[in-house]
């Protein structure tokens, strides 16, 4: 469709500040929009937004369309497609891309129904091919063991990008760019969900997607008091513990410690695996790491066609080791 034009980015935020994802998708976003030759968007939404915008473009945003309304405080599905979805349509934009996170996993198949269109959803990269100027859009499949690149003839060509995917450009408070408010107005009887109540996700140290190295046990662990190891080694490492399934199914460790198809992504520089097995839908979740190291008692686990450097071995005599060893090492330092 000749008519679409730009490439437009999603823009969560947190609190008064654009979240990381947006400004790790208006990194990826720049880069597309000058392949094309065309501008660079981004959409905001919320209430009391406003000081936002700036910050987008310091970013490397051309653009900014801000909504701001009181009924977008809470992210509601009904009430953000209804104000993208109408965003959308007035700008065409040929390109329109979100965070793989849990809004972006809710809104993007919504909105791709409403604008007649596709959405390939958790990305791992996202380019413009030279000759034909359509969006690649490359996402792991079969479980992480292979990677699919995918093209969409319909407009806008919409995708997810996985967080730590792209990243942002340094931020330049003398960039100058554009501020477009659009006003709504949101019918609630079209609201059909409500937020009665918003439960913050408790996390002492580091956040798993923030955190620089990770220590995950698996079901080997045997139990929550091997947790306890891998906790105090995460801490010497500065690093946060992470898990396979089984141990979150057990209640070994927190839910939200599960990493894989069904948990959370990361990224870390280090990742070790401690009794994991590897299977497909945990390394969908890892495999993005720098480094991996495995230990497992198992040389025929998995985990060890993934790692870079294994230690066959039980975890109770290997991990003792490598804590005393860490230990002595961060003293020294
Ligand atoms: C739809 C779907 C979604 C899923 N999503 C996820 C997901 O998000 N994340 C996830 O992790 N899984 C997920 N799973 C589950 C997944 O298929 C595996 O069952 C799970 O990852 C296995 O976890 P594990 O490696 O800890 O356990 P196991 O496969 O049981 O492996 C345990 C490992 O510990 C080793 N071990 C045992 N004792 C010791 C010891 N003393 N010392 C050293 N090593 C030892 C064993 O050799 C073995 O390799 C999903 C499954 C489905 C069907």
């Amino acid at each position: 469709m000749a008519d679409n034009k730009g490439v437009m980015v999603f823009c969560e935020t947190s609190g008064s500040k654009l979240a990381a994802i947006a400004t790790e998708l208006l990194g990826c976003g720049k880069k597309l929009a000058t392949d094309l030759g065309q501008e660079l968007m981004a959409i905001i939404t919320g209430s009391n937004i406003g000081g936002i915008a700036q910050e987008a473009i310091a970013y490397g945003a051309d653009k900014v369309y801000v909504v701001d309304n009181e009924s977008l405080q809470d992210y509601q599905s009904d009430a953000y497609v209804q104000v993208i979805e109408k965003v959308a349509k007035q700008v065409m934009p040929a390109v329109l891309i979100f965070g793989q996170t849990n809004i972006g996993r809710d809104l993007t198949p919504r909105l791709a129904f409403k604008l007649n269109t596709s959405a390939t959803m958790d990305c791992i990269e996202l380019a413009i091919e030279p000759q034909s100027k359509q969006l690649l859009q490359t996402k792991p499949v079969y479980g992480g063991n292979a990677r699919a690149i995918f093209t969409s003839d319909l407009f806008p060509q919409m995708a997810t990008l996985r967080a730590k995917a792209a990243a942002p450009l340094a931020i330049d408070a003398s960039r100058k760019g554009e501020v477009v408010n659009v006003s709504v107005q949101i019918d609630p009887a079209t609201v059909k969900a409500r937020v009665t109540q918003k439960i913050k996700e408790e996390v002492t140290g580091i956040k798993l997607e923030d955190a620089k190295t990770i220590i995950s046990g698996g079901r080997g662990m045997g139990g929550p008091d091997g947790f306890k190891q891998l906790d105090e080694l995460a801490k010497l490492l500065k690093g946060a513990v992470g898990a396979s399934r089984p141990p979150c199914d057990n209640k070994w460790i927190a839910d939200t410690a599960q990493i894989g198809l069904t948990g959370k992504i990361v990224t870390p520089e280090l990742y070790i695996a401690v009794a994991v097995s590897g299977s497909s839908q945990h390394m969908a979740g890892c495999t993005g790491s720098k480094t991996i190291v495995a230990i497992n008692k198992d040389p025929e686990a998995n985990i060890f066609r993934e790692a870079r450097f294994g230690v066959v071995g039980d975890w109770k005599k290997v991990l003792p080791a490598l804590t005393a060893k860490v230990k002595e090492l961060v003293a020294a330092s």
